[in-house]
């Protein structure tokens, strides 16, 4: 395997940003930050509290109350966020390099993470500027309309697959909203947000319209929620933390946009195109690790093309290069953190009773150390499968035979998630049917997981709360008043 890279100038210590100023733990605190490589503590991160979120609060609260953003023309924020896009894309080559070694995801892909952070503001920007909305008149007595106004301090709790990305995902519209924001990174992978303090100021964002603070989620997640001065949390990660921030966050009855887990499935139909159906099915699968929400971690086989589609499958899953992320020719590098790799591999393990390995089943030959697994592909799994029921979030895959389209549609529907799914068949007819009764918040036809960031995201069943995307982003960021005037 070739040398670990390790980039230049990485911090020892990462800490949070509050009010405009790179700030320690009121407690002085710190949690261990690990390279998924070596799984060596490459720095320390600042372990914020229920004081440090205090004070990321009122900070954000100040800028909101007595600051520019939340006054400020669509145009003028606009711009700022242009410079915001700008930026991000002038550094995505370093951005995807930290990305990579915090997190272990292959740096090609990284790269392209990268930029859809930079188009995330960018369209955003573009939308508050266009911005249009309704207004209603009652002839001769009424004129009704809507007064929009950002909602106040946005309390945004990110995940540790794509963090930049995600981040951007909740940065951007909040932001473009005119909301003041305190972000609340995983602990998995903090080494890319501090970015964002610089980018801001850069671009020009007022101080304490940003606030940054790290932590466990049990701790400083914890109390952002609970902070009676944040009326509303965006939130993505796993169903059941989603479920206790539900729970904590009824205290102060607080607005909620939950984008959880999935167990998407991939559905090819006899008369799919086999080869397209499997360059994307090992796409939808083994890119990003397998660690994303959206993964197509169910394939639904019909019997007539089932084992030629297994046979075909699992062997392209073994030629797939496992690496060092750094390594551009890399497609699967290494899982997060040693505890995620654990879990994943506790899958793999419970999968040989549920299922037929035909490809990898563990620790890829050549790699001592570091969070490595091969590619692992279970047929002929079964629907009580736990393989088959709960996220693995890594490069596993359970495949599933089929007869009718109505068993693939009971198979497809038959767990607790229902973020995403993929259909594959020349019957133009079947796959708006099955699209419209399958219960997934995304559907993509023949097609890639590409998103296209006018239309909602978001899932339903345990998969989500709620959709952003478009202007439901916007919608969700800011209060629409209706004022009525007689004339
Ligand atoms: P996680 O739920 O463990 O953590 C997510 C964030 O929540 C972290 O910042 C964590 O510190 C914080 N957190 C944990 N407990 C908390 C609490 N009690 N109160 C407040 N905050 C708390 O998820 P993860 O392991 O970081 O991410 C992987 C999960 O995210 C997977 O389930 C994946 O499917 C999901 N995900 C969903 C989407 C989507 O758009 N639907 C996108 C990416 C990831």
């Amino acid at each position: 395997m070739a040398t670990h890279h390790i980039p230049d100038g990485l911090p020892s210590s990462i800490r949070h940003y509050i009010d405009g100023r790179f700030v320690d733990s009121v407690d002085g605190d710190t949690f261990d930050v690990l390279d998924p490589v070596s799984n060596e503590t490459y720095a320390t991160a600042a372990a914020g509290k229920k004081a440090d979120i205090d004070l990321a609060v009122a900070a954000a609260t100040r800028a909101f109350v007595d600051g520019p953003w939340p006054r400020m023309l669509p145009r003028a924020r606009a711009r700022i966020l242009g410079r915001i896009a700008d930026a991000v894309e002038a550094q995505d080559a370093r951005l995807a390099e930290l990305e990579t070694f915090d997190t272990g995801l292959p740096i090609t892909q990284a790269l392209g993470q990268a930029q859809r952070a930079a188009e995330n503001f960018r369209f955003f920007a573009d939308l508050i500027v266009a911005q249009a909305d309704d207004a209603f008149t009652v002839p001769g007595r009424q004129l009704n309309y809507v007064h929009r106004k950002p909602i106040g301090v946005a309390g945004l709790i990110t995940p540790w697959n794509t963090p930049f990305m995600l981040e951007s995902w909740k940065l951007a519209p909040a932001l473009a909203s005119g909301c003041t924001v305190v972000l609340k990174p995983a602990e998995f992978t903090p080494l890319s947000a501090g970015l964002w303090a610089t980018i801001f100021e850069e671009a020009g964002l007022p101080p304490g319209v940003f606030n940054l603070v790290n932590g466990l989620g049990e701790e400083a997640g914890d109390a952002l929620v609970k902070h009676p001065d944040v009326p509303l949390i965006s939130f993505t990660g796993e169903s059941t933390t989603g479920r206790i921030i539900f729970a904590n966050a009824a205290e102060s009855l607080k607005g909620l946009s939950m984008e959880l887990g999935g167990k998407s499935p991939a559905v090819v139909f006899a008369d799919a195109d086999l080869d397209a159906a499997i360059d994307s099915t090992l796409f939808g699968v083994f890119s990003l690790n397998g660690e994303r929400c959206t993964a197509g971690s169910r394939i639904l086989v019909q019997r007539e093309i089932y084992d030629e589609f297994v046979e075909r499958f699992a062997e392209r899953a073994r030629r797939i290069v496992v690496g060092d992320p750094h390594d551009p020719a890399t497609e699967v590098g290494a899982l997060v953190h040693p505890e995620h790799y654990d879990k994943v591999m506790g899958y793999v393990e419970i999968g040989r009773s549920e299922g037929r390995l035909v490809a990898g089943g563990g620790r890829p030959d050549g790699f001592e150390s570091g969070n490595y697994v091969a590619p692992t592909v279970f047929a002929d799994v079964k629907p009580d499968a736990r393989i088959f029921q709960e996220e693995i979030f890594g490069p596993v895959v359970a495949i599933t035979p089929f007869g009718s389209d109505a068993e693939a549609l009971e198979l497809a529907n038959d767990t607790r998630y229902g973020l995403a799914a993929y259909l594959w068949t020349r019957d133009l007819e079947r796959a708006h049917t099955f699209a419209h009764a399958v219960e997934a918040g995304m559907v993509w036809l023949n097609s890639h997981n590409v998103r296209d960031l006018r239309t909602p995201f978001g899932g339903v069943k345990a998969s989500g709360l709620g959709q952003e995307g478009g202007y439901r982003s916007i919608d969700f960021y800011t209060d629409q008043q209706a004022v009525h005037i007689t004339v």
